[in-house]
């Protein structure tokens, strides 16, 4: 039996290394086109603020420990380009080299990018960032040697937002937190999202709700609202959701669900045999 698996971080490798427990003599092998694998995710704004004070510390695995401990075969920067579902394989790129991978069973983990809108000014911005990988988070860091002092914005008051905000306060840098719905974290209640509003303003965050930032004007340092007033940023933080990242699976002929998310059963099975799907990309019945 040989399992590929396209995405190597949450979803992908908790199902690696869980096959693995389960299936001593299986082929493993685990595709990511970032450079880390297995990385936490969800410490990446602690290490802005300096809760987690070392880089490192979010490098949970590497392929070389993952071989050791667990016999899986794991190739970063490696993107998985097309699934033949008819042949059974996986067309792959590297630096170097396009091959192709045959598999027994496939399971997909690509996870969700960050959403990014079409805004005015964004491309010519040079200090707008979102936040999902390490890379990411390089970019944040360094940007952040040059605003020790200044102003940072937040953009989308939902978990990374709130949690940026925290973080980059944390750092004593003023911010500015921009939510377009009437409260943040949208999908509480009122009621319930007025307690972590008040909290926010406690800690020194300014909170803007009901209003949308429009335009970003000077290479990303002016903010033009939606009532025409201007903010100043050194850094800003783009944390308006996030969308499945669906194309390889769309392309194959997966079926698509709800806002392009993989469309499982009960069992992660997509519409296709053998190709399965777990994590932030798909749709399942709850
Ligand atoms: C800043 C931040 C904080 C978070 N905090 C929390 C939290 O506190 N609690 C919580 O429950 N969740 C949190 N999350 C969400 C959590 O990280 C995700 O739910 C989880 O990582 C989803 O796992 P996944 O395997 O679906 O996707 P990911 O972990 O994103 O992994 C997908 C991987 O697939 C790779 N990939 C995509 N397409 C291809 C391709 N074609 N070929 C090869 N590789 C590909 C990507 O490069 C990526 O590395 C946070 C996320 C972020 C970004």
């Amino acid at each position: 039996m040989k399992i590929v698996i396209v995405g190597g971080v949450t979803g992908g490798m908790s199902a690696a290394t869980r096959l693995r427990r389960q299936m001593e003599d299986t082929e493993i092998i685990v595709f990511d086109k970032g450079p880390y694998v297995s990385f936490a995710n969800c410490g990446l704004p602690f290490h802005v603020s300096g809760e987690i004070e070392k880089r490192s510390s979010l490098l949970v695995q590497t392929p070389e420990r993952l071989k050791a401990r667990f016999e899986l075969d794991v190739r970063p920067e490696t993107e998985v380009l097309a699934i033949d579902p008819d042949l059974k394989e996986v067309t792959v790129r590297t630096k170097c080299e396009t091959y192709t991978e045959s598999y027994d069973k496939l399971i997909l983990s690509p996870g969700a990018k960050p959403f990014v809108p079409p805004m005015e000014g964004l491309n010519e911005a040079t200090n707008v960032f979102t936040l999902r990988n390490i890379p990411d988070l390089d970019k944040i860091m360094a940007q952040l040697k040059h605003t020790t002092s200044g102003q940072a914005t937040v953009i989308g008051a939902g978990f990374i937002g709130l949690e940026m905000a925290e973080s980059l306060a944390k750092k004593g840098i003023n911010v500015t937190l921009i939510e377009k719905a009437p409260h943040v974290l949208p999908p509480l209640d009122e009621e319930m999202a007025a307690f972590i509003e008040a909290e926010l303003v406690q800690n020194g965050i300014k909170v803007i709700t009901g209003q949308s930032a429009q335009v970003f004007k000077d290479n990303g340092k002016i903010l033009v609202m939606e009532d025409g007033s201007e903010l100043e940023s050194d850094l800003t933080i783009l944390s308006v959701g996030v969308q499945p990242e669906n194309n390889l699976a769309k392309d194959a002929g997966v079926e698509l669900g709800l806002r392009g998310g993989i469309l499982v059963d009960e069992n992660y099975q997509t519409n296709l045999a053998d190709i399965y799907a777990v994590g932030d990309a798909i749709v399942v019945e709850n």
